[in-house]
C-alpha cells in the first residue's frame, strides 16, 4: 500500500481511501500496524480539528436515532459528519448492537455523512486505540463533527469521554427512582444530558426527569472546564427532531467557551498524556505473552503456590528479566 498516496486522498475527502485507512488501524497484523504509524504521523500536521462529541445511552434509550436526526440536521447545515461506534460488547457476543449502517439508513446515503461499525476487537485496550486512530483519521478527512456511540456498558463511557471534547449522556423518560440507576461516575463525566423521546404520552414525564436531573448535576462537584450552567441537562425527541438545534447551539456555546479559556486545548493535551500512559501499559503487558516469558511466568506461578517463592520476589524475577525496547 502506497502511504503517501493514502495521506493525499484522506486529506483530499476521499471516503474510500478513509475507510481503507481505518481498515488498516484495525488491524493486529505488524505489518499494518507499522503503515498505520506511518500513515498517522504523515496525518498529523493537516492542522484540521473536529469538535469529537462522545455519545452514551443504553440500548433503546435512542442512540440511533438520535444520530441520524442530529447528523442530518448538522449535514444540513453544511457540516460533515463521521460516526464511530465503540462496541465492546461485541468482543463478547460477536454480534454488534452498535454502529450497525441499517440503524441510520437516511443518514448512511448522505454524502456529507460517515458511518463507521464497531468492529471486534479481543480487548478493550484495542478497542480503545482504534477508536482513537479513527477518529484521528476522520480529523484529517475534514470532518467537523465526529460522533463516537457507545453503549451504556462497563468502561466503555469513561474511554470513549477520554477522547471526546464533549460528553452526552442520552437517557429514556423515568420515574423519580429510576434516577438513582445512572451511576455518580457516569453523570460526572456527562456535559449535557439529553432526555429522549419527549414527545407524546411521554413529554411530561421527560419534562420531570429532565428536572430531576437538573437539580442532581447541581449537586455534582464544580469542574474548572465549565462555564455557568453547564453540566445542564435538556429534553429532545429525536424521533420528531424537536430540540435538536438547541441541543447542538449549547454544544457549540460549550465548545466556544472552553477554547476561548484554554479548556479545550488543555484537555486535549492531558488526553493525549493519558492514551501515552495507557499504551505504555499495554505494550507492557503484551511483553508478558512475548518469548518464553509466558512458561516462566506459569513456573513461577508454582513455586507461588506452593510457597517455595513470595508473590513479590516472583514478580521482581519475571521483572528484571522483561525485555525492554525492541
Ligand atoms: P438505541 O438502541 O439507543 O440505538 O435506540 P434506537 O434509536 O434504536 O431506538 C429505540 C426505540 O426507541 C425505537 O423504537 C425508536 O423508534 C424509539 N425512539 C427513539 N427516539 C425516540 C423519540 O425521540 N421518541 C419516541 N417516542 N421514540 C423514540
Amino acid at each position: 500500500m502506497n502511504i503517501a498516496e493514502l495521506r493525499d486522498k484522506i486529506v483530499n475527502q476521499d471516503r474510500r481511501a478513509l475507510a481503507r485507512a481505518i481498515t488498516l488501524v484495525e488491524s493486529a497484523r505488524a505489518d499494518h500496524r507499522a503503515q498505520a504509524g506511518e500513515l498517522l504521523e504523515a496525518l498529523k500536521d493537516t492542522g484540521r480539528e473536529a469538535i469529537r462529541v462522545g455519545l452514551s445511552g443504553t440500548p433503546g434509550v435512542g442512540k440511533s436515532t438520535f444520530i441520524e436526526s442530529f447528523g442530518m440536521m448538522l449535514t444540513a447545515q453544511g457540516l460533515r459528519v463521521a460516526v464511530l461506534a465503540v462496541d465492546p460488547s461485541s468482543t463478547r457476543s460477536g454480534g454488534s448492537i452498535l454502529g450497525d449502517k441499517t440503524r441510520m439508513e437516511r443518514l448512511s446515503r448522505d454524502p456529507n455523512a460517515f458511518i463507521r461499525p464497531s468492529p471486534s476487537q479481543t480487548h478493550l485496550g484495542g478497542v480503545a486505540r482504534r477508536t482513537r486512530e479513527a477518529i484521528a483519521l476522520c480529523e484529517a478527512a475534514g470532518f467537523d463533527v465526529v460522533l463516537i456511540e457507545t453503549v451504556g456498558v462497563g468502561q466503555s463511557e469513561t474511554m470513549v469521554a477520554e477522547m471526546a471534547d464533549l460528553f452526552l449522556l442520552l437517557l429514556a423518560p423515568a420515574g423519580g427512582d429510576e434516577l438513582q440507576g445512572v451511576k455518580r461516575g457516569i453523570m460526572e463525566m456527562a456535559d449535557i444530558i439529553l432526555v429522549n423521546k419527549a414527545d407524546g404520552d411521554l413529554k411530561a414525564t421527560a419534562t420531570r426527569t429532565c428536572a430531576d436531573y437538573s437539580g442532581a448535576l447541581r449537586l455534582l462537584r464544580k469542574r474548572a472546564r465549565d462555564p455557568e450552567g453547564f453540566p445542564k441537562a435538556m429534553t429532545v425527541s429525536a424521533l420528531q427532531e424537536d430540540g435538536l438545534e438547541k441541543a447542538w447551539t449549547e454544544m457549540q456555546a460549550l465548545a466556544t467557551w472552553r477554547r476561548d479559556t484554554g479548556h479545550w486545548a488543555r484537555r486535549r493535551a492531558e488526553q493525549a498524556q493519558h492514551w501515552f500512559i495507557e499504551e505504555l501499559r499495554q505494550g507492557l503487558l503484551a511483553r508478558l505473552d512475548e518469548g518464553d516469558t509466558r512458561q516462566r511466568i506459569t513456573r513461577l506461578s508454582e513455586d507461588v503456590a506452593e510457597g517455595r517463592l513470595t508473590p513479590t520476589r516472583a514478580a521482581d524475577e519475571i521483572l528484571a528479566n522483561l525485555k525492554l525496547g525492541q
